[in-house]
């Protein structure tokens, strides 16, 4: 995968549809874990089986349970109600600095191979009339990671996200990240990483604001 360079375009399925969706789920009868054990569990069987395995040897009898459980939770993005993480943590503050969160650590799932991605999310906001609680912006990169997901949306929707919460004059968010999927098949490129970047208001538009960010970001990955 190649760097990405942020376009003006967001991705499909962008964060104003996500944070409708998931308010959505507030009403939505979600399956109990008992029905979604059976749903996903079994069909894993017939995955191990496809593989040549005996899904009923005893290493693998409880396979499919558990796998179904990591799977469960690697995608329990899909059932966060981003309102109800960030509960009110926003607050009127007249603050005009840079706020940054950098080196924060993230799992998520590669859509295409379903095999992890991870590594670290820088975020930064300018804010306008407010800002939200430092503790929430490591929650919500987690509620977009933990989903099914390719790295250049992950980045996008993590700023269109700030954006719309704190309506700030500038979100910038820089993602560095290594693919299983590259590390254990195809191009085995055991170091090789991809840089991801959104940049959106005063982060695109001033290159002061951009490359103050850009710096100090970088500042301590190099320590
Ligand atoms: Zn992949």
């Amino acid at each position: 995968m190649k760097p990405v360079i942020p376009t003006e375009k967001s991705p499909a399925g962008s964060v104003k549809e996500t944070i409708e969706m998931n308010k959505n789920t507030a009403v939505v009868d979600f399956p109990t874990a008992q029905e979604a054990t059976e749903s996903i569990a079994s069909h894993m069987r017939s995955v191990l089986a496809a593989l040549g395995e005996d899904p009923h040897r005893d290493g693998l009898e409880r396979t499919p349970e558990r796998s179904e459980k990591a799977l469960r939770f690697l995608t329990s993005g899909y059932n966060t109600d981003i309102h109800k993480l960030v509960n009110g943590a926003l607050f009127e503050v007249k603050y005009d600095e840079m706020v940054i969160v950098k080196d924060i650590e993230f799992f998520s799932m590669c859509e295409h191979h379903l095999l992890p991605f991870f590594g670290k999310i820088h975020v930064a906001y300018l804010p306008g009339d407010r800002v939200i609680g430092l503790s929430k912006i490591p929650r919500i990169v987690d509620a977009f990671a933990r989903r099914l997901q390719i790295q250049e949306r992950l980045t996008q929707q993590v700023a269109e996200c700030i954006q719309e919460l704190v309506d700030p004059r500038g979100v910038g968010v820089i993602c560095e990240a290594r693919h299983f999927c590259m590390m254990m098949r195809g191009v085995e490129k055991q170091h090789s990483g991809a840089v991801t970047s959104a940049m959106l208001g005063a982060f695109r538009e001033n290159k002061e604001t951009r490359d103050e960010f850009l710096s100090l970001a970088a500042y301590r990955s190099t320590h």
